[in-house]
């Protein structure tokens, strides 16, 4: 696991970019966080680095965003999903237990009995009402991204 602090959306948007630098095809990520706390920024900066070039949005309604970028982002919210059986109508577990392209998760932990053995935890915390501090912490849950999420906390803090 490891931590970083940003104090404004831009610095969150230029980890989330640094994410984007790095990140593997097969990749889930799980961003966990309350409203407001900066899921969908994050996603919006990791879609444009990747190359997607039209809106990203968070997919409340509709649940499932797909972007076209240098490769296919499957972008989940989950926070409007009441039973475990309306993940399996939309297709989540296809999705999920043999990722292809990069699948993000907004509000994993509505269902964390459905996330898949593999990926990799971004949990967003306010720190205070109106405060633009955010503490981010990164853990890779399961083996397959261990490595991963080392030559990450590497490239984050000191830019290789
Ligand atoms: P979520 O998807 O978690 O509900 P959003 O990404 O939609 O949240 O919104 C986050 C809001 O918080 C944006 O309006 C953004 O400008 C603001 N914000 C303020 N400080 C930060 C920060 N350090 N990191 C991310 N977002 C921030
Ligand atoms: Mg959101």
């Amino acid at each position: 696991m490891f931590t970083c602090m940003t104090s404004s959306p831009e610095e969150t948007g230029h980890l989330a970019e640094l994410v984007g630098q790095k990140i593997r095809e097969g990749t889930v990520l799980c961003l966990e966080g309350d409203l407001g706390a900066g899921k969908t920024l994050f996603v919006q900066s990791l879609a444009r680095t990747l190359g997607v070039e039209g809106d990203v949005t968070s997919p409340t309604f509709n649940l499932m965003n797909v972007y076209e970028g240098i490769c296919r982002i499957y972008h989940f919210d989950l926070y409007r999903l009441e039973t475990e059986e309306e993940l399996d109508d939309i297709g989540f577990y296809e999705y999920t237990e043999e990722p292809e392209g990069i699948v993000v998760i907004e509000w994993p932990d509505k269902f964390p009995e459905s996330l898949p053995d593999d990926y990799i935890e971004v949990r967003i915390r306010k720190l205070g009402e109106d405060s633009d501090e955010r503490q981010i912490d990164f853990s890779s849950i399961g083996e397959k991204n261990q490595e991963f999420i080392k030559e990450l906390e590497d490239f984050v803090h000191t830019g290789h």
